[in-house]
């Protein structure tokens, strides 16, 4: 995959792609993220890329040329076989990003991301070069920078070859539609606080079905709402209402 972001300040992007997994993804070249940086689209002395907002009001907005010029000069560098080519602008106006979005997000071959700054973009880039808008969350955040680095984050991990082991994928929370069961590690006993016996019997069978159940309770306790959309079956089902009923396993 290669993701082409655009934004007005690269340098942010240096630390958090140098390390761990993602350092790991570009080493072996899974995966490639070029930054563009949108003053480089701009032909004045100043390299002006904002502007008053027309009809009065606080604050600057992006100017649309350097955005398009930018978009368009990375489109044709691009030879890429998919018949769509996301461009995605990141904004707190866009559809909620999840698990699901990431999911599909991690099938394309080229990815490119547009960072707004200041009060946000010249709405023509929205209306007429963007094909996705992206929001993190419902919160409004100085710049789409750190909006895009948790959107690349979350598609890397998924593609493959990327993490270690593909099989701790499925059973992370939201990609099964339940949160994650609870994790433990040694020490057995730490300061009287033991590890849940079955996960030390060696059991696989009562292991697998503890942590189902116990990542069925998590959710119904935490996010009963995604128990909805959940893949339950009917002993599951059986389960939630016991639960509902009992408050307890
Ligand atoms: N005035 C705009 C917000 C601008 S915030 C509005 O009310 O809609 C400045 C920039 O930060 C945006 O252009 C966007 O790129 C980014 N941004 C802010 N909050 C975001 C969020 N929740 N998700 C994704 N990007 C966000």
């Amino acid at each position: 995959m290669q993701v082409d972001i655009l934004t007005l300040f690269p340098q942010m992007f240096q630390s958090p792609f140098s390390v761990g997994i993602f350092q790991r993804a570009i080493d072996q070249k899974l995966v490639s993220i070029n930054f563009h940086d949108i003053r480089h689209y701009t032909y004045d002395k100043h390299h002006t890329v904002d502007d008053y907002v027309y009809g009065g009001g606080a604050g600057m907005v992006l100017k649309p040329e350097p955005v398009f010029e930018a978009v368009e000069s990375i489109k044709s560098d691009i030879k890429s076989g998919d018949s769509v080519l996301p461009i995605i602008l990141l904004t707190p106006q866009g559809r909620l990003f999840c698990q699901e979005i990431a999911q599909e997000l991690s099938t394309y071959r080229n990815l490119i991301l547009i960072c707004g700054h200041y009060e946000g973009v010249d709405e023509r880039v929205r209306e007429h070069l963007v094909t996705d808008e992206i929001s993190i969350g419902d919160y409004v955040l100085s710049g789409g920078e750190l909006a895009a680095m948790v959107v690349i984050d979350a598609v890397v991990r998924l593609m493959p070859g990327v993490l270690g082991s593909e099989a701790s994928l499925l059973d992370d929370s939201h990609v099964s539609g339940l949160l994650e069961y609870p994790q433990y590690t040694g020490p057995p006993l730490y300061r009287g606080w033991s590890v849940p016996q079955v996960l030390l019997s060696g059991n696989h069978a009562q292991i697998a079905k503890w942590r189902r159940e116990q990542a069925i309770l998590r959710t119904l306790e935490r996010r009963p709402e995604l128990l909805d959309k959940a893949n339950l079956c009917s002993d599951e089902k059986r389960l939630v209402d016991h639960l509902l009923t009992t408050g307890s396993l």
